[in-house]
């Protein structure tokens, strides 16, 4: 009961006048069938003619739903008028319309309709519940049962009120109800006149209808995603196509029927005046079909009409923005409509999104929505065998009957049914007082129960022994956590549903005081311990992140970036509690099958969530904190086993693509939630901050306000878990081909292609049969050609005939599909418009375009929207991709075609002439090719492409077929990038994004660092202003260089840290070295030049050796030295082994021990590798203190600083070329296509 009483109808009334309707006391307006009787004439031959009619009969009524005609059933109707007196009689009295939406030559039959879809939900459980019994004499319905059963479901859960899909389900129902008669066959195995059995002849028949309910569902759910204007524009295309269940549904009743006569025996005649009704009735459904449009829609259409016309509408962006502005002017209406509101990506706005439903058939945008709504069917019927798994009803519960005296009479708990009785509360309390009330009503009932034990008490305690120690929970202190449990949207009101809804959720082995206890404290505790493994999860992660093949680092990288810090920002943000041990084991059976329930859900969908409804599905009911962090731990505890396979195997790029956008829908959730509670604490006129310091013990209080923790002040000192990856005590039984959803990426380079045409393709429509097969081809941009690699695809029909598809991989690895559908213009030239989707990171795009005379070009214009479709694109079918590069670009055949002609033969036969015979020159230049363009993608990668390499791309993917261009992107994937962009990083002085060095200052910054690129003008400017400025940042300040991209806000802090200390040894050792130096000057001046020193080490310890500790001793014993340590070290720069001189910078990242230091001339080359010391390490720069010193060194330094300004300048000179390729890179970008990925 409670889920059907989600269904609320939120359309204004319509028929105030009957509220009986409403009670389901009326009869459903159906056709009654008279109940079979077994009697009946068994006059053989008779019968035997009459079969023939009745046969001939069902034949003409089943007419395909493609080709459905009105006229057929009005024929029927004609016939008999009797049928229309016979629904007549069900005519209640709904007399009085006050909606817009009611016309005047509305028949009472239709009112009979119109009643079926009003009462429609309420009718269905019965129904199911009916069928189920059915189903369990003859299980061969079960199939078409169970499938019905769940798109009830689903159709309750989308909580949509459109009249129309109420008349599809309406039908269904009544299709369904035909099943009942069943119920007078006791045995399936009884053999009919004919030798059949009844199963034998309804067994296909059910499955049939099975698919069909299935197909309705499906067209249901999509119809209801469209926007409500597209809904008014294309109205009679959908029209067009929902009408054809209708029609399917009737047919199949008929087919139902007529069988089930056979056996029931209810004569021959009788099976045709019942057959005839059905028709009669048929005709009335349609025609309310037609008119079942909500008020909104009918205002819309209005205006619509008065703009023109739908056509001249769907031309013109200025009136369809005008137009979704609009805003119905009967108001009121709180819409819960799903299709308004568009998830995550995709981004468009408004009218893209509107564009792009109109341009879509109804049959097409039916297909589309086939993947989703399977996955949904699915994970509907999985919850609803757990349902039944988990029987909601409790011992003790109460019946609930009719409400006579007071709402308390609906609440099913009894023990919640006496307190809202005794407090005499209305249909809601507030939540506190709810909370107070509980906790004083057990109270009592352990008072009662102690005095009964003392034998002073007659009356029952309702307090069992097992559940006394849930009452110290049941208390004050835990007033907010339990509220918040029975109080689901947080109005601050307990009403009766949400205490219903509360109660029967819990375990079938759990008592309410239990099930109170587990809100008050179990989900917090367990909440911690799912925080935990996630922390270490990540923790391991992070420790992982050397070990990845290079191959996969760039997704690893992307990937945490893009999950990490929001994930952290909510697990950092939850409370900290300490509770005692033994109360895990009250909650853990729960806790395990919730697990278990999230688990088999994310494996229904093989851990990609690509809607919001199917998170919903696997989430469950009500708020998001109850199931967030088991639903993350189980998400990153696959991403990781993915990370653990990263470590030796190149995976798919959109695999953890896929996986960090499944957490971004969960995200989404947080953040729907978050909204709403904003809302209604602003509502309730209490401080949201304050709020969300108590909310969910305080798991929203970071997201609400994340500055501070994030700020860098903060992450100077804050420590985040730091777990050794040790894959020993990681599983090792991980069976990776359930785990990738992706082939491996060096799996599918060569997939061998499927290009047979299927017996579907065979029946396809002649314009589709057209251009089914292998095509390859190239797309022009505005002002090159071509745009990206050559596409290469083959296309099939579609199952419904009229539209095609094609499934392929782009070269670039990333799979895409093709949709399309055709229509036959005025002068019967078929134009083919479809769209190309990819499976991650690229935009979506479409093309129009029409086959040319020879069949062998499909040619048109193409765009990434609707709107803009206007450059060329052209495929060719039967022609070798090694043909196709031969040809020369569309320019040079406009310029003189016979010409271009020419030059295309030319080049294609030297081309084939130097293959054939290996030539070594056709070789080289495949070579040369490859080399180059490897290069080109590498500065793409970087965003560093000049024009003249976007030129150059276009040659080569023009010059490249399909094969060639996916080996070269396989190559690239595998190359470790050699420089890092710093995401999100740029220079403080220039502003520049940040690219290879990030030098950063260790002195400044509480908000954020203040990072520098690393050309010298900006290393030693001088910042004073930005936000969190204290004082002005220096170029003196202590400075380090970072030249691996680290995930700012995790690892900057430890960093920072692990700068400081190194700073502190590195200066130490420098003083001592220097205060060695002046030593030897003073007692052997002269002899020991830095000539020396070098040799003397040299001698004493090869340089030769890298990764040995660049500390040398010297090899002679100071008589002079008074230090209590006998050597002084003698610093060298591990690149060129000169001694140190500041500034130089020291290595934080090799051991302490090995005390790395490189010489500034050394490092400006862009980071030395030596031994175990790698360019990318991590350096904090040594300057020397300020001088005091006499004017001697002054000089000397002076000197010294000459030399470093030359070599100063001479870098500048490097540098101010590469800027200016920046700048050009800046100017044009050929990704047009490779936008979009985890960053925004
Ligand atoms: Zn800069
Ligand atoms: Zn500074
Ligand atoms: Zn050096
Ligand atoms: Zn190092």
């Amino acid at each position: 009961m409670p889920l059907f009483g989600k269904h609320k109808d939120t359309s204004p009334p319509e028929e105030p006048s009957s509220p009986a309707a409403c009670e389901g006391q009326t009869a459903p307006p159906t056709i009654a069938f008279p109940q079979p009787t077994l009697s009946g004439d068994n006059d053989d031959l008779t019968t035997a003619k009459k079969l023939d009619d009745a046969f001939r009969s069902v034949g003409d009524a089943k007419q395909g739903f493609h080709k459905y005609e009105d006229s057929k059933s009005r024929k029927f109707l004609n016939k008999s008028g009797d049928a229309v007196n016979l629904l007549q009689t069900n005519v209640t009295t709904a007399q009085s319309y006050s909606s817009p939406m009611k016309t005047v030559y509305e028949s009472d039959a239709m009112k009979v309709v119109r009643e079926g879809v009003n009462t429609l939900i309420d009718n269905l459980p019965g129904l199911i519940k009916a069928l189920d019994e059915v189903a369990k004499l003859h299980p061969f319905i079960g199939i078409a049962v169970g499938a019905f059963r769940v798109v009830v479901e689903l159709d309750i859960k989308r909580r949509d009120n459109d009249k129309k899909i109420g008349v599809l389900f309406a039908e269904m129902k009544d299709m369904m109800e035909a099943l009942l008669q069943l119920r007078s066959i006791k045995d399936e195995e009884a053999i009919g006149p004919d030798g059949l059995t009844i199963k034998a002849r309804m067994q296909e028949l059910v499955k049939q209808a099975a698919d069909e309910i299935k197909s309705c569902a499906n067209a249901c759910d999509t119809y209801s995603k469209k926007k409500l204007i597209v809904k008014v524009i294309k109205g009679s295309v959908w029209d067009g196509t929902l009408k054809g269940f209708i029609d399917a549904f009737a047919n199949r009743r008929k087919a139902f029927t007529f069988a089930l006569s056979i056996h029931i025996g209810v004569g021959v005649d009788d099976a045709n005046r019942k057959l005839k009704l059905i028709d009669a009735k048929i005709d009335i459904v349609l025609e309310f079909f037609a008119k079942a449009v909500t008020p909104e829609q009918q205002e819309l259409a209005a205006l619509v009409q008065k703009k023109g016309g739908p056509t001249a509408v769907m031309g013109d962006n200025d009136t369809l923005k005008e137009l979704l502005k609009f805003k119905p002017a009967s108001t009121t209406i709180t819409k819960r409509d799903g299709a308004e509101h568009k998830a995550h990506e995709g981004g468009g706005d408004d009218l893209s999104i509107v564009k792009e439903e109109l341009f879509d058939s109804p049959e097409l945008a039916i297909r589309k929505n086939l993947d989703i709504f399977e996955r949904k069917f699915k994970m509907q019927q999985r919850e609803l065998t757990e349902e039944v798994k988990r029987v909601i009803h409790h011992e003790g519960d109460r019946v609930i009957e009719a409400v006579t005296s007071g709402p308390h009479e609906r609440i099913i708990d009894p023990d919640i049914h006496a307190i809202w009785k005794e407090m005499r509360w209305p249909g809601h309390v507030k939540a506190r007082h709810f909370v107070l009330a509980l906790r004083d009503f057990y109270r009592e009932q352990l008072e009662i129960k102690k005095r009964k034990i003392h034998g002073v008490e007659e009356a029952a305690s309702r307090l069992n022994d097992q559940d006394e120690w849930a009452l110290e929970y049941i208390s004050l202190a835990r007033l907010q956590a339990i509220s918040e449990a029975v109080d689901d949207d947080a109005s601050g009101f307990v009403t009766i549903a949400e205490v219903n809804q509360f109660t029967t959720s819990r375990p079938k082995d759990f008592s309410l005081p239990q099930w109170i206890a587990y809100w008050a404290v179990g989900w917090h505790m367990t909440s911690q311990d799912y925080r935990a493994k996630i922390v270490d999860i990540f923790a391991k992660m992070f420790s992982m992140r050397p070990l990845i093949h290079p191959a996969n680092r760039n997704a690893v990288d992307q990937y945490l970036r893009a999950v990490w810090r929001k994930i952290c920002t909510l697990t950092s943000s939850l409370v900290t509690t300490t509770y005692p041990d033994s109360l895990r084991d009250r909650f853990s059976t729960y806790v395990e099958s919730e697990e278990q329930r999230l688990r088999e859900g994310l494996e229904t969908v093989k851990y990609d969530i690509d809607a919001m409804d199917t998170l919903s599905l696997i989430m469950g009911p009500g708020r998001v904190e109850k199931t967030l962090f088991p639903l993350l731990y189980l998400l990153l505890r696959r991403d990781f086993e993915i990370f653990r396979v990263c470590r030796t195997r190149m995976i798919h790029k959109d695999e953890l693509w896929d996986a960090s956008d499944t957490i971004l829908y969960v995200l989404d959730a947080v953040i729907n939630r978050y909204n709403d509670l904003l809302v209604t604490f602003k509502q309730q006129k209490v401080d949201p901050a304050n709020q969300f310091k108590v909310h969910a013990s305080e798991l929203f209080d970071y997201w609400h306000d994340d500055e501070d923790f994030w700020s860098l002040k903060n992450l100077r000192t804050y420590e985040f878990k730091e777990l050794d990856y040790n894959d020993e005590e990681e599983d090792q039984n991980v069976d990776v081909g359930k785990l990738l959803n992706y082939p491996a990426a060096d799996d599918d380079l060569y997939v061998v292609p499927n290009d047979v045409l299927t017996e579907g393709d065979a029946q396809a429509d002649e314009a589709v049969r057209l251009i089914l097969g292998r095509w390859h081809g190239f797309q022009a941009a505005s002002t090159r050609f071509p745009m990206g690699t050559m596409i290469t695809f083959c296309l099939h029909a579609s199952a419904d005939h009229g539209s095609y598809e094609a499934g392929a991989v782009g070269a670039h690895g990333t799979a895409f599909t093709v949709l399309g559908g055709y229509r036959t213009k005025e002068d019967g030239t078929i134009e083919y418009s479809f769209t190309r989707t990819y499976a991650a990171r690229i935009k979506k795009s479409y093309f129009v375009g029409t086959l040319d005379e020879d069949g062998v070009t499909l040619s048109g214009k193409w765009g990434y929207s609707l709107e803009k479709m206007d450059t060329a694109f052209w495929f060719k079918r039967g022609v070798a991709p090694e043909i196709l590069v031969a040809r020369p670009p569309p320019a040079e055949f406009e310029e003189n075609k016979i010409r271009a002609l020419w030059n295309y033969a030319l080049t294609y036969s030297l081309d084939e002439a130097r293959r054939r015979l290996y030539s070594w020159s056709y070789f080289k230049e495949r070579r040369d090719m490859r080399t180059e363009y490897l290069e080109l993608l590498e500065r793409e990668v970087d965003d560093l492409s000049t024009e003249e390499d976007i030129a150059r791309f276009a040659y080569l993917d023009r010059k490249s077929t399909y094969d060639d261009v996916r080996c070269y992107y396989i190559l690239q994937n595998y190359r470790q990038r050699p420089k890092p962009a710093h995401f999100d990083i740029y220079c403080d002085n220039c502003g520049d994004h940040i690219y290879g060095t990030r030098v950063v200052c260790m002195e400044c910054g509480t908000r954020f660092t203040f990072d520098f690129c690393e050309k010298p003008a900006c290393v030693s400017s001088e910042i004073k202003s930005r936000d969190d400025v204290e004082a002005p940042h220096l170029p003196t300040h202590d400075l380090l260089k970072i030249r691996t991209n680290i995930l700012h806000h995790r690892e900057i802090g430890t960093v920072l840290r692990n700068a400081t200390e190194g700073l502190k040894r590195a200066k130490t050792l420098l003083e001592r070295a220097a205060k060695g130096a002046e030593e030897d000057e003073a007692s052997e001046s002269g002899s020991g030049s830095d000539e020396e020193h070098k040799d003397g080490e040299a001698s004493g310890q090869s340089p030769t050796t890298p990764s040995s500790p660049k500390l040398a001793h010297r090899d002679f014993s100071d008589p002079s030295d008074s230090d209590s340590e006998a050597e002084v070290p003698v610093l060298t720069c591990v690149s060129c082994s000169e001694t140190i001189a500041q500034p130089c910078w020291y290595c934080i990242d090799c051991p302490e021990d090995a005390n790395i230091f490189v010489c500034q001339s050394c490092d400006e080359k862009g980071g030395v590798t030596v031994g175990d010391h790698l360019g990318t390490h991590t350096l904090v720069r040594c300057l020397e203190p300020p001088a005091e010193e006499d004017s001697d060194e002054e000089q000397d330094s002076t000197d010294d600083r000459v030399a470093a300004l030359e070599t100063q300048i001479s870098a500048l000179t490097s540098q101010m070329s590469r800027i200016e390729k920046l700048l050009q890179s800046l100017v044009g970008g050929r990704t047009a296509e490779l936008v979009v990925d985890g960053e925004a």
